[in-house]
């Protein structure tokens, strides 16, 4: 049995693990960092996203931000116990802390964290900007780092391997089960290296750091259900999220927090082979299920604040598959290409039928189809594509609300669409200072979670939130853990 030993052990090395283990060795902690994958794909989803954040300038996150996180909370909580979530923490009862919900005090929390996980990670060598992305026109504002996540990653470890006194990194280790002493403080944690060879490593505090269970098929069965056989990562960092991290928090009596049902749904074409290959262009056509058959409104409202509802009905369709159908109409969208990030071309041809054939849908369905959306369509030609126009359909069902036009004009083009899988929402409740709760409203000693493992998403998403938590919670875990660390117990 190897055993090795350091103050803070940190599981993952996504924004979460390395925003934890920078922290807390600026704290004068020693950190072990755990990563499952090897050195050349460190770094989870972070690696792959271009890490929006939702901020309207680097001091400030956008004017939407908690009202947006109050319109996805999702359910119908109790106002009993919620009414005393205007006190302070430690003055709360047990029941509302320990409550799965989304708590104003921690987006609150994110809100006034954000701006200094910003600066922070520039003093990294990091610069931010408004960048473009794959939304021609956006509802709310966001920056990103240039770079992306990887720039993120590649900063915040080359920093960290820098303090080799201080951090090490333990690749194709997996960290399995927490260690705990006889005073109910957790102290370590069981992995595995390559081979199955059992390692543990000693700390005085641990953070749970390792992503949601994006890339478990079994705990994806378990909450979202059967359609998640027709789901997948959205990129390749996903598949080294199996949800460990969540099981042992949960195994050691941590409150669950977060939509377990749920995950940041984005659609996707699943013939391509890289990541995130969006297909977001469907708004200005139609949407159609194997069957040929309509089954949502295509243009409910922006398609940044509606694609995840849609993505989700797109699951729901037989064999979670659908098709984005236009016509030459499409090019009358400036810049249409930048919605979509499939690099497959789509399937083209010159008349409905072959297109129907190429999709391998029943042609007659999908002429009578499109023939019901056509006739529904209103004559206005008042098409602006960067805001919602209005052009709805008339007595159809469902309706399509925004940039209704027929479909008639040769060449038809047809995409195939899939729900890819983000990162789940389940996972378990924190304090303001990323200590996790308990059942009884207690924070566990010793016990961290940062990124994903935190719970905070209900339903939909509130985009460009993720990395920020990761940033902001494994900023706070590292502090606290590191303070642990130092302590004379
Ligand atoms: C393509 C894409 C685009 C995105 N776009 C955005 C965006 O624009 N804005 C935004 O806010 N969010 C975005 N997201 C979501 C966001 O990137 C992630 O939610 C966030 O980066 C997660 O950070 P994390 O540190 O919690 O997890 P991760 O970055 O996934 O890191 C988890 C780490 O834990 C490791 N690990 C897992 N299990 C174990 C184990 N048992 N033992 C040891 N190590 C383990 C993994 O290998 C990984 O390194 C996007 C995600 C993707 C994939």
């Amino acid at each position: 049995m190897e055993n090795y030993s350091a103050d803070v052990v940190v599981v993952g090395c996504g924004i979460a693990g390395l925003s934890a283990a920078m922290t807390a060795a600026e704290h004068g902690a020693r950190v072990a960092i755990l990563e499952r994958a090897p050195f050349d794909e460190r770094g989870g989803n972070t690696r792959y996203t271009e890490s929006f954040w939702r901020m309207k300038s680097e001091t400030a996150v956008s004017d939407d931000f908690e009202e947006r996180f109050a319109a996805n909370a999702g359910g119908y909580p109790d106002p009993g116990i919620l009414q005393d979530a205007v006190r302070d923490w430690d003055n709360q009862p047990a029941v509302l802390r320990s409550l799965g919900m989304v708590d104003p005090g921690f987006v609150a929390t994110l809100a006034e964290e954000a701006p200094k996980a910003l600066g922070w990670l520039k003093s990294f060598g990091v610069k931010f900007d408004f960048l473009p992305l794959y939304f021609l026109s956006q509802s709310t504002t966001r920056m990103g780092p240039i770079g992306g996540g990887l720039a993120l990653v590649e900063a915040l470890a080359g920093a960290a391997e820098k303090l080799s006194e201080q951090i090490t990194f333990y690749y194709e280790t997996a960290a399995r089960d927490l260690i705990t002493d006889d005073s109910g403080r957790i102290c370590g944690i069981k992995a595995i290296g390559k081979g199955n060879r059992p390692i543990h490593f000693h700390g005085q505090a641990v953070v749970l750091a390792s992503g949601g269970f994006e890339g478990n098929p079994e705990m994806l069965s378990h909450y979202v259900g059967a359609q998640a056989q027709f789901i997948r990562p959205v990129a390749r960092g996903g598949h080294y999220n199996r949800g460990e991290g969540i099981r042992m928090a949960l195994a050691a009596g941590a409150a669950p927090c977060g939509d377990f049902g749920s995950f940041h749904a984005q659609p996707v074409d699943p013939r391509a082979a890289d990541w995130e290959p969006v297909v977001l262009n469907y708004s200005y056509g139609l949407l159609v299920n194997r069957n040929g058959r309509r089954f949502t409104d295509e243009g409910p409202a922006m398609v940044d604040a509606t694609y995840e509802a849609v993505t989700r009905e797109i699951m729901a369709q037989p064999e979670g598959l659908a098709f984005a159908v236009f016509d030459a109409g499409l090019d009358d969208v400036d810049n249409w290409q930048a919605t979509v990030r499939s690099r497959v071309p789509p399937h083209e041809a010159a008349s409905l039928a072959e297109l129907a054939a190429l999709m391998g849908v029943d042609g007659d369905q999908l002429a009578a189809t499109v023939a019901a959306f056509n006739a529904a369509c209103p004559s206005a030609a008042d098409f602006d594509p960067m805001q919602p126009d209005g052009l709805a359909t008339v007595d159809l069902e469902p309706r399509k609300s925004n940039w209704a036009r027929p479909l008639v004009q040769p060449p038809f083009r047809a995409w195939p669409m899939i729900c890819s899988n983000c990162f789940t929402f389940g996972g378990v409740k924190v304090d303001y200072n990323a200590r996790v709760i308990n059942a009884e409203g207690d924070a566990i000693p010793g016990l961290y979670a940062a990124g994903e493992v935190v719970g905070l998403y209900y339903r939909t998403y509130t985009g460009a939130t993720s990395v920020m938590r990761g940033a902001v919670t494994g900023r706070l875990a590292g502090a606290d853990a590191a303070r642990q660390g130092n302590a004379p117990n």
